[in-house]
């Protein structure tokens, strides 16, 4: 027998008009390109997605076309996380951190049609145009006409300035209801070796990671709350706050490209946010500034931070020094991305001093909806004593069941679990602690760099016989490169003109920090590079490195 409550799809519109709805005053504040602080509210914010439907349908997008993204942290992308997904085509952010060629690969791999890029990503755009005009059809600058930046596009493609496509456009359209497992929203993550692989979102998905996330032992969002993600939206959908900020009707205020310490501060202080979430990096720039100018943080009350590990220094120095309280979460670009987050139950609550730190610094408990084990090598579940370490397997319906391209649950074991690729352990209470990754990458600042298209790289050196690049730890990005290799019989290696081989073939930061010649390099008994060896023994190269 069916249950005889309404059906109703949950939609991603649903959340915004809500937000019109109920919190029509609630603040959108950002700080644009050019430096203003722009403000409007949610009310506002979803009648020009609505114009922005409009101006889509008049450049003829349709339904489950995917519409790039190349954009900081701004009102205009949060219309464009609304308006895709809201007439049912498909929100397709791109990091601009990555080498062109990745850009490009994603784009015609995701098969965009229509690029939307902020003023400081034309000359990016202007790049790669030639290699994706086989997909894209219409570039957008996000910004006015009187901004509008030189950009070089290749024929066939049309260039278009956001603030005159909206003004040629009305708003006289209304959300359409459709099947809540429709794909709103596509996001490549590199976190797994080989080329960046495409997570492909629904509505569904999203809307149930919204309410999950906005609860108490979670993000804990209130309609008086002031949320400041420094996280950016190309990252995970800024980790589901734009979503749960238009489900609480929190205020959301966004930085745009103004990250650093000083910026980040100001900011937060002239907008009185009281929680803003990141990555560590961006917790230590914040910190360095505050000790080096004697600033205060006058409202925040919470830093959530993830994507990398907090250092313990962060959680003790944000508490002793401003009384500030930094929370650790832990997911992926696969969950939407959370999984755990660390809040106290009843037997914490009361941890004080250096207790309460070595807790904290466990990734947390798993958001109710999901679930997470640990297992062996054989796939054995491991016991939650924290003590048994073992691969960290998920399951729920935000996490993907398959990569953008893939069969449905091509992603996942026999049992519907997915791999993390992390390794940890889980205590009695149901606190997961990371000690470990399986995969082979490094997390520098809180994005991704390959080191097998490093190692690639390396070899082609005509002096260089074999090359592994390990993650080593760093006081300021959490894990720098490090590249060791051997040369080969007869040759001697000059570490300097390796790494120039990398010159124009990977983003600047992806460099190795150093280039170890080593007599030789351990292997498996498979003959395979035996890394686990190399990063005991190398994993604290950098820690003496200038922050
Ligand atoms: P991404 O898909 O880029 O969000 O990266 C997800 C991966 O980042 C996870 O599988 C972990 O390896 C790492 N990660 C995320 N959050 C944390 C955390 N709090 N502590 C340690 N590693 C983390």
């Amino acid at each position: 027998m069916l249950g005889l409550m309404q059906s109703q799809n949950l939609l991603i519109s649903g959340l915004l008009k809500h937000a019109a709805r109920n919190h029509a005053a609630g603040q959108i504040v950002s700080r644009t390109h050019e430096g203003t602080t722009h403000r409007y509210t949610w009310a506002e914010s979803e009648r020009r997605a609505r114009r922005l439907v409009r101006a889509l349908q008049r450049l003829g997008v349709r339904e489950s076309d995917r519409l790039g993204t190349l954009a900081m942290n701004g009102y205009r992308h949060l219309e464009v996380y609304y308006a895709a997904p809201g007439m049912g085509a498909i929100c397709h952010t791109i990091n601009p951190r990555l080498h062109p060629d990745d850009i490009d690969y994603i784009v015609n791999h995701a098969g965009d049609r229509v690029l939307f890029a902020d003023p400081g990503f034309a000359s990016l755009v202007s790049t790669i145009a030639d290699a994706i005009k086989g997909c894209v059809r219409d570039v957008v600058i996000l910004t006015d006409a009187a901004n509008m930046p030189d950009v070089t596009l290749a024929p066939g493609m049309t260039l278009h300035c956001y603030e005159t496509l909206m003004d040629t456009a009305d708003e006289d359209y209304a959300w359409p209801d459709f099947d809540e497992n429709t794909a709103s929203a596509l996001c490549y993550t590199s976190g797994t070796t080989g080329r960046p692989k495409g997570v492909l979102y629904s509505h569904r998905s999203t809307v149930l990671h919204a309410y999950a996330g906005a609860l108490p032992d979670l993000f804990c969002n209130k309609a008086t709350d002031r949320i400041l993600p420094v996280v950016p939206m190309f990252h995970v959908n800024a980790w589901g706050i734009p979503y749960g900020c238009a489900l609480t009707g929190s205020a959301l205020v966004m930085p745009g490209r103004h990250m650093d310490g000083a910026s980040l501060a100001n900011m937060m202080n002239d907008e009185r946010v009281n929680m803003t979430a990141g990555v560590p990096t961006i917790w230590l720039g914040l910190l360095q500034h505050l000790r080096a100018s004697g600033d205060r943080l006058t409202t925040v009350k919470r830093i959530v931070t993830g994507g990398s590990a907090a250092p313990p220094m962060l959680i003790e120095a944000f508490r002793d020094e401003y009384g500030i309280r930094v929370e650790h979460a832990w997911g992926m670009t696969e969950m939407s991305p959370l999984g755990t987050y660390n809040s106290p139950k009843v037997a914490q609550a009361g941890l004080e001093g250096a207790a309460a730190v070595k807790h904290m610094l466990k990734q947390g408990r798993i958001g109710p909806g999901i679930d997470m084990k640990i297992v062996d090598g054989e796939g054995k579940e491991l016991p939650w004593d924290g003590v048994a370490f073992g691969d960290l397997k998920v399951r729920g319906p935000w996490i993907a069941s398959a990569y953008f391209g893939d069969e449905p649950g091509a992603a996942l074991d026999q049992n519907g679990w997915f791999a993390t690729g992390d390794v940890s352990t889980i205590d009695p209470e149901g606190f997961m602690e990371i000690t470990d990754r399986s995969k082979d990458v490094i997390k520098s600042g809180g994005e991704w760099i390959s080191s097998i298209a490093l190692e690639n790289i390396a070899v082609s050196h005509p002096d260089v016989a074999e090359a592994a690049v390990i993650a080593a730890r760093h006081p300021k990005w959490d894990e720098r490169p490090l590249l060791l290799v051997t040369a080969k019989p007869g040759h001697t290696i000059d570490p300097a003109s390796v790494l120039k081989v990398y010159e124009g073939q990977i983003a600047k930061w992806w460099l190795p920090d150093e280039v170890l010649v080593v007599e030789e390099l351990p292997h498996t008994a498979t003959g395979k590079l035996q890394k686990t060896t190399l990063r005991i023994k190398y994993k604290d190269h950098y820690m003496g490195a200038a922050g």
